[in-house]
C-alpha cells in the first residue's frame, strides 16, 4: 500500500483562481449575454515583442537541420543567456556575478517552490502577508508549515502583516527566524521597498543568520530610479539571498516559459554541528538531477529581449500596461477608493468599504459592474479587506472595466 504525503491534504482544496473561476462562471450561466471584463488573474494580454518572434523562428529553423538541432542543453542554462543576464541585469547596477551563479529555469514559479528542498524540514519561515500563495503552499507540501488555524494562518509560518497602517512596509520581526520570503515589486499589493527599508532586512539576515528568498518577477516594472532592482544592490545580501527572476511578466513570457535564479556562491546554510555549506553547488546538483533545462528556443527568445530593439520593445509593452496602472489609480481614486501600488508594479491594492470584506466587494462588483478583481484575503489573512485590480488587460478593455464601475457606484 503506497501511503499518500498527507501534507497536501492540508491544503485547501482549490487555488484561490478556480475559485474565482466557478464564481464567474455561476454569475455567466445565470447572465449569458453578459460579457464579464476581468481585471483579476494575473496573466498578461499583449503579444510578444517582434524582436522575440524573430528569435523564435531563427532558433526553430535551426533546429530543423543537423548541424543546429539541440538536444539536452546545460541543465543550469546556455551560456549565451547566462552571459546576457549578467551583463545587462546586474553590471550595469554595479553587481558582479559568475555565470556559474546564474540558473535558467523555466519560469520563477517553480523555483521559488522548489527553492525550499534545499533547507531542513523543520527551519522556521517568515513571510509578508498578503503574499504570493506558492512560498507558503510549496512549505505545507512538505510538512514544514505545520497546521492551518481558523484565523488562516499556518502554526509554523511567522506573518508579517503589510497594510496601510504601516504602509506596506513589514516591520523587521523581533525574533530570529530561519528563512524570509520577500517579493517587490510586490504581488499582489503593488507596492515596492525602499533602498534603506531592503538594507534594514539584509544586515537583519546577516546578524540573524537568515537566508532571504527574493522574487523579483516585477523588477521591470520600477519606474523610479532610486528603487532597487536586485537584493544584490545592497551590501553584503551575495551572503544571505537568493534572487528569481521572469521573464513572464517583463516580456510576456507566461506561455513561453523562462526566467532565472541566483544562487551566489556565498551563500550557506548550516548543519547540525554548525558546518556551513554553500547551497550553490547543492542547487546545480539539485538541478541536474530534477531538471534537464529551459528549451533552446524558449531561451533564444529570452536572450532576444538584452538586444537594443528587444529592450525598446518590451519597455513599449511594460509602458502600455503602467498607462493603464495610471488610468486605473486616478480613476479608483476620484471614486472614492484608497489604492496603494500602481506606481512601480502592474497592480493596484485597493481598499473595499468598511461593509463588504474581500470576496463581499467581488460579489458585488462582479454582479453590479460586470468587472472581475482579485480578492485580497486570497492571498493571506492580511488581505482581508481588500483587492487587487490588474493592469495587464487591453487598454480598451481597461477603460470599459472603469467606466462600468463608475456607473455602478452612481446607482
Ligand atoms: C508571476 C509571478 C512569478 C513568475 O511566474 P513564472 O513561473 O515565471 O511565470 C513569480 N513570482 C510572482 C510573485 C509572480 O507574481
Amino acid at each position: 500500500m503506497a501511503l499518500v504525503n498527507d501534507h497536501f491534504l492540508k491544503l485547501p482544496n482549490n487555488y484561490l483562481f478556480a475559485d474565482i473561476a466557478k464564481k464567474v462562471n455561476a454569475f455567466k450561466a445565470m447572465h449569458p449575454k453578459v460579457d464579464v471584463i476581468s481585471l483579476g488573474i494575473g496573466d498578461v494580454t499583449q503579444p510578444l515583442a517582434p524582436a522575440v518572434i524573430e528569435a523564435i523562428h531563427k532558433a526553430a529553423d535551426e533546429m530543423a537541420t543537423s548541424q543546429g538541432f539541440r538536444g539536452y542543453g546545460p541543465e543550469q542554462g546556455y551560456d549565451f543567456l547566462r552571459d546576457a543576464i549578467l551583463k545587462n541585469d546586474f553590471l550595469p547596477r554595479g553587481i558582479h556575478l559568475d555565470r556559474d551563479e546564474v540558473f535558467i529555469n523555466d519560469g520563477a514559479k517553480s523555483d521559488t517552490g522548489n527553492i525550499q528542498e534545499l533547507i531542513r524540514w523543520d527551519n522556521s519561515i517568515g513571510v509578508t502577508d498578503p503574499i504570493y500563495p506558492v512560498y507558503i503552499d510549496s512549505n505545507v507540501m512538505i510538512g514544514r508549515a505545520g497546521w492551518k488555524g481558523e484565523d488562516g494562518r499556518w502554526s509554523n509560518v511567522m506573518y508579517m502583516p503589510c497594510n496601510a497602517e504601516n504602509g506596506f512596509v513589514p516591520k523587521l520581526p523581533d525574533h530570529r527566524v530561519d528563512v524570509v520570503y520577500l517579493c517587490y515589486p510586490n504581488n499582489p499589493t503593488g507596492t515596492v521597498i525602499s533602498k534603506d527599508e531592503l538594507r534594514k532586512w539584509v544586515n537583519y539576515a546577516l546578524k540573524n543568520d537568515t537566508l532571504i528568498f527574493y522574487d523579483a518577477a516585477y523588477q521591470a516594472y520600477i519606474q523610479d530610479d532610486k528603487i532597487p532592482h536586485s537584493i544584490y544592490e545592497i551590501r553584503g545580501a551575495r551572503k544571505c539571498a537568493i534572487e528569481f527572476h521572469s521573464y513572464s511578466k517583463t516580456a510576456g513570457f507566461t506561455g513561453i516559459r523562462c526566467g532565472y535564479t541566483i544562487v551566489p556562491k556565498d551563500v550557506t546554510a548550516a548543519t547540525l554541528t554548525g558546518e556551513r555549506i554553500p547551497l550553490n553547488p547543492l542547487w546545480y546538483r539539485r538541478q541536474c538531477t530534477k531538471f534537464n533545462g529551459t528549451s533552446y528556443i524558449s531561451q533564444r527568445a529570452a536572450e532576444a529581449i538584452y538586444t537594443p530593439e528587444g529592450k525598446e520593445q518590451i519597455k513599449a509593452t511594460i509602458n502600455y500596461y503602467m498607462d493603464n496602472a495610471k488610468k486605473m489609480l486616478t480613476t479608483l481614486r476620484s471614486l472614492g477608493f484608497e489604492c496603494y501600488g500602481g506606481e512601480n508594479a502592474p497592480y493596484i491594492w485597493a481598499k473595499t468599504p468598511e461593509t463588504s470584506s474581500s470576496w463581499k466587494f467581488f460579489e458585488e462588483m462582479l454582479y453590479g459592474a460586470h468587472v472581475v478583481c482579485t480578492p485580497g484575503v486570497g492571498f493571506g489573512p492580511a488581505g482581508e479587506g481588500y483587492v487587487r485590480f490588474t493592469a495587464f488587460g487591453s487598454h480598451e478593455k481597461t477603460d470599459e472595466a472603469l467606466d462600468r464601475i463608475r456607473q455602478w457606484l452612481k446607482k
